[in-house]
């Protein structure tokens, strides 16, 4: 048995799915199959209790007051920057800007670093897989800027053609921006290969990492980007919460987005200054309770250790992935070689979303649409997929659960 393997085998789910209470409910009278965990993951009991604690014991406003429980609340909520500067590799905690999720931290960067810089004619290169999360603020800057946005094509199996992302990194490119793993396709990227075309030519790269965080080990410094995005709620963290990394010469070099208390030195009306950063990007009261919680949940990921949670979701994936495609006239959208355990899939014959409502009639949660990736469904010209994404706590039981109960809603549709 190699190492993978060994670990899979030793990987114990059941002691696993008993730290998290949501999974022992049932859904109109049926156990629950949770397989929507790209869209969010469920929490386990140590991050729950981070926030219950919070409020109950230490609950105050961050740097505001000299009080035993402002120094308390303050600590909480910079200690989950630290959690997050290891969690990701970031050089210094001070590159870790702490924002509401990877929405609020590309719009911080189309904003602060592209609107600033961009000029008629220049370009923000993409990719067809995108969420709109990493589409519509390049949009909303081209358009105030004169820029436009292109997009990097992919192929039939979900991968994009890195030949032709390259061949777009033209000198009128001003930044790129690319995720790390779709939400749809679990499609993991070349980052470190991209990142490289870039600096060579001297192109900003963003990256959304929100689908890589909850899978594998992330070095942002490894993988040579300039920005890394990152949401809370999708890596067993209370929802409101996440993450910027950036580089120091550009978290210097960016006035500040949101203004308000926190993110300043001095105000006056003859002229204010700004923190350093990161705190000129944390303007106002943050989700002090929720970085308390993601802090409980980086802790969590550390205690199982991604060796064991890459093998035993590898195996997940291969064998839903097996059993899906024994399902006649079942289409798997996105095939990649390198993939996370994400799997989109079409029936003939059937809507996603009748098929996902009645899935819910048994007990089973996937997600059914766009999945915000309006680019990514035209692509393929289909309206909607179904979306099974699953996570380390799921089992190949709740996977053989999943297929018994697909093959009755589809039956009673065809
Ligand atoms: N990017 C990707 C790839 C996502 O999957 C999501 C969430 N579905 C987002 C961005 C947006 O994350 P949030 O809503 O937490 O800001």
């Amino acid at each position: 048995m190699n190492a993978q393997a060994q670990l899979a085998t030793a990987f114990d789910v059941e002691r696993i799915r008993a730290d998290f209470p949501l999974l022992k409910r049932t859904v109109h009278g049926k156990p629950l199959v949770y397989f929507d965990n790209a869209n969010t993951s469920q929490k386990p009991v140590s991050v729950i209790e981070a926030v219950d604690r919070h409020y109950r014991e230490h609950n105050a406003n961050v740097a505001r007051a000299v009080h035993q429980l402002g120094e308390e609340a303050t600590a909480a909520y910079e200690s989950a920057r630290d959690g997050l500067a290891r969690f990701i590799n970031a050089g210094s905690r001070n590159d870790i800007v702490l924002t509401s999720g990877t929405t609020q931290s590309i719009n911080l960067v189309a904003y602060s670093f592209a609107l600033p810089r961009l000029k008629p004619g220049d370009v923000i290169l993409t990719t067809v897989m995108e969420h709109h999360a990493n589409i519509v603020p390049w949009q909303l800057v081209a358009a105030r800027s004169g820029a436009t946005v292109k997009a990097a094509p992919i192929d039939q199996h979900g991968e994009l053609i890195l030949e032709e992302f390259i061949k777009l990194l033209t000198p009128d490119v001003k930044l790129a921006c690319v995720a790390h793993v779709s939400n749809v396709l679990g499609t993991v990227n070349p980052v470190r290969e991209i990142a490289r075309e870039c600096k060579k030519r001297g192109i900003p790269l963003l990256v959304d990492g929100s689908q890589a965080v909850p899978h594998r080990p992330v070095d942002v410094q490894a993988l040579g980007c300039d920005f890394y995005a990152i949401t809370g709620h999708k890596m067993l963290g209370p929802t409101g919460t996440g993450a910027l990394w950036a580089k120091r010469e550009h978290l210097q070099a960016m006035p500040p987005f949101f203004g308000g208390g926190e993110m300043i030195r001095e105000v006056s009306f003859s002229g204010t200054t700004f923190a350093e950063p990161p705190h000129k990007f944390e303007a106002g009261t943050p989700n002090i309770a929720g970085f308390a919680g993601l802090s409980a949940a980086m802790d969590y990921y550390q205690s199982i250790g991604f060796d064991a949670i890459r093998a035993w979701e590898d195996r997940l994936l291969s064998y839903a992935t097996e059993r899906l495609r024994d399902i006649p006239g079942l289409r798997i959208i996105g095939e990649a070689k390198d993939k996370e355990p994400v799997i989109s899939f079409l029936i003939d014959g059937a809507q996603a979303t009748d098929l996902a409502t009645l899935l819910d009639l048994e007990g089973v949660a996937v997600r059914s649409g766009h999945h915000c990736a309006h680019p990514l469904m035209q692509f393929y010209g289909v309206p909607a997929t179904l979306r099974a994404s699953l996570a380390f706590y799921n089992t190949r039981e709740e996977i053989d659960a999943f297929i018994t109960a697909l093959l009755k809603v589809r039956k009673l549709l065809l």
